[in-house]
């Protein structure tokens, strides 16, 4: 049964390299393999032309290659489109397409809900279903590209969409390594973005990690108090530790860390929580991305005044920081930061 037969979309690409070993294969065949499987993205075996039609049997007899196909694709006005896939299981998750100026930007799930509980996310009140597998988030990817025109590509990946990365680790690291394989997705390093709530003790693996990305963390308040109503987990993990941590992470030359902040009337948007969050940020190579909060049934908060995103963004950049305040994309279609569910429209 098909189940029972080894994903190897699963495997990194060591992890592929030894596997094929075991059938006495050379380290050039699975380079051969990672190719069809991820660049060119191919359903059977039979399309592999430069392997032989023995191994290719054999291959056929223990292993399977998985794929995701949308189950909806919906487009908003302003071009975002947000594609609805089902999983094997029958959960279902979400990956949003962006297209920005000269960017298209595909923002990805790494789990089926999310534990973290946020007081503003919708994905939040889901609660978590399970984590993904590397080839659920990788056939996120290759499901999406399908359906481009030729003319068109994905240019940025952002682990953004339903679910915490960190809190599904090996997988979605594994998942990096493979998009920013050269015979893999090939991406650049610098064009993969995770974002996080800041999970410590993850973090910390991360800093030792040799698959290298661009980090993002949804800070989303400036003391702890705050920030434990709106996001539980920083009772576990307090705003203080995690800042001390990302002064001292290792980063590339000239890179920042992405500093995600939702606003939320009357919660975490006045000129007091942005000077604040001006002496946290100070020794910490940085940018800030505001997002006025996308609001929606069920979510306890409103998105403060254009005036007050305004006047928040100047008081930061004021004092030396770069803040940019985040459109919400393809909220219409409930394609926006926070709102993906995993539900069908009719
Ligand atoms: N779990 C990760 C990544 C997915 S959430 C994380 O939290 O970082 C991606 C971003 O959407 C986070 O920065 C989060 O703060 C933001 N977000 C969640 N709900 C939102 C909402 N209703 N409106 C605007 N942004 C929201
Ligand atoms: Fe999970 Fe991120 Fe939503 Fe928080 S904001 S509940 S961590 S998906």
């Amino acid at each position: 049964m098909k189940t029972e037969k080894v994903d190897l979309k699963n495997f990194s690409p060591s992890e592929l390299e030894s596997f094929i070993a075991s059938f006495g294969k050379e380290r050039y065949r699975s380079i051969q393999l990672l190719r069809w499987l991820h660049k060119i993205g191919v359903h059977h075996f039979d399309e592999m032309t430069n392997l032989s039609k023995g191994f290719r049997q054999e291959l056929n007899q223990i292993c399977f290659i998985s794929s995701l196909s949308p189950l909806q694709i919906e487009k908003s006005k302003d071009g975002t489109q947000k594609f609805l896939f089902q999983l094997e299981d029958g959960n279902r998750i979400e990956s949003v397409l962006i297209p920005e100026k000269k960017r298209l930007t595909l923002c990805l799930s790494t789990q089926a809900g999310c534990a973290m509980g946020c007081r503003f996310c919708l994905t939040g009140k889901m609660g978590l279903k399970r984590n993904l597998t590397t080839a659920e988030i990788l056939n996120q990817v290759l499901a999406v590209k399908k359906t481009l025109s030729d003319k068109a590509s994905v240019t940025n990946i952002v682990l953004m969409g339903m679910g915490e990365p960190l809190a599904n680790y090996a997988n979605t690291l594994k998942a990096i390594e493979l998009m920013t394989h050269p015979d893999a997705f090939k991406f650049s390093s610098r064009r993969v973005t995770l974002s996080t709530v800041g999970l410590i003790p993850e973090l910390e693996s991360l800093a030792k990690e040799k698959t290298r990305f661009r980090l993002a963390i949804s800070l989303n308040a400036s003391d702890e108090e705050t920030r434990s109503r709106l996001m539980p987990i920083n009772r576990r993990h307090p705003l203080k530790k995690l800042l001390e941590l990302c002064r001292r992470f290792p980063l590339p030359p000239r890179a920042r860390i992405t500093f995600e902040y939702v606003l939320l009337e009357g919660e975490n948007d006045s000129p007091k929580d942005a000077k604040r969050l001006l002496t946290l940020l100070k020794q910490i190579p940085s940018k800030i991305n505001l997002i006025p909060l996308n609001e929606a049934p069920g979510i306890p908060y409103q998105k403060p005044s254009e005036e007050r995103v305004r006047q928040f963004q100047e008081i930061l950049m004021e004092g030396g920081l770069t803040a940019i305040v985040r459109a919400s994309k393809g909220a219409e279609i409930s394609a926006a930061c926070g709102q993906l569910q995993g539900k069908t429209t009719d």
